[in-house]
């Protein structure tokens, strides 16, 4: 059994523009049943919004738990250090439906926690606030630390440049949950019950994508329609297992055939490293 982690801005569409043979790749996991997640640092859009963008781009088949978020893995994470606390979100819907169905208040004043994610609303009264509340010991997080992301005309800031900022006002660091920390990329495997070994991590970006799987021990394949050049490679000190032009180039039993092998040999091979261990 092989099961994926895919990414999806730079691997699946740019913007709305769907990237070819996104959609014959993922009919192909649907048909044969193959488990997969995609793999979000955008923490804007709930599991939903994600599902039916991706329908509506002509991904259809697509439900809600193929879809693991940054704003999911940070509420989760943030329920798990402190059930029913309260939190101050820089961010739109995604995060804040995350925290709420996670048993987060949203509140103004005081909170556990400043909680920052992607969004456009952000005002520097906002960031005024949230600093003042870092000054008083709650505590920063950040759903990622990508500094930029992509759009159809070029680039916009990210969480992590909007982050920075926080940072360097207070003194203080953040704690950030999304893509590569483990804490996400070790959640969304859980999420469906593979082992490292029967992981692939699709993507296109080193900084994220490559490394969270390389430091995890998943198999990874990195397209090159996004945020990396070949000629880029170089100067990384971790590389993809396979390369590729684009998603195009990828199909299930290619891969398979690369990593995969039946699931008795798997199991063998689970055994014995138990044993080793013990
Ligand atoms: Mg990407």
């Amino acid at each position: 059994m092989l099961g994926y982690l895919i990414d999806m801005d730079g691997v699946l569409y740019h913007g709305h523009q769907l990237i070819p043979g996104a959609q014959r790749f993922i009919h192909e996991l649907l048909a044969a049943d193959v488990p997969f997640l995609f793999l979000t640092n955008n923490s804007q859009r709930t599991r939903r919004d994600v599902a039916t963008k991706l329908g509506r781009m002509g991904i259809d088949g697509i439900e809600e738990r193929h879809v693991f978020t940054c704003a999911m893995a940070t509420a989760r994470y943030l329920a798990q250090q402190k059930p029913n606390g309260t939190a101050y979100v820089i961010g739109e819907g995604g995060l804040l439906t995350a925290l709420h169905s996670n048993g987060f208040a949203i509140v103004d004043r005081d909170p556990d926690y400043v909680v920052v994610g992607e969004g456009r609303t952000l005002t520097f009264e906002m960031m005024e606030t949230a600093l003042g509340m870092i000054r008083n010991g709650s505590r920063l997080i950040a759903t990622n630390l990508d500094p930029n992301c992509p759009t159809p005309t070029g680039m916009r800031p990210g969480c992590g440049a909007l982050v920075a900022l926080l940072e360097a006002a207070s003194g203080i660091k953040a704690f950030s949950v999304g893509k590569p920390s483990p804490i996400m990329m070790r959640g969304a495997r859980k999420e469906l019950g593979l082992s490292a070994e029967q992981t692939i991590m699709i993507g296109d970006t080193m900084e994220t994508d490559i490394v969270g799987g390389v430091q995890l021990g998943y198999h990874t394949a990195l397209v090159l329609t996004g945020s990396t050049k070949r000629s880029d490679l170089g100067r990384y000190a971790y590389q993809p297992d396979l390369i590729f032009d684009s998603i195009n180039d990828i199909s299930h039993e290619m891969l398979v055939d690369e990593f995969g092998s039946s699931d008795s040999e798997l199991d063998e091979e689970g055994d014995r490293r138990l044993l080793a261990v013990n």
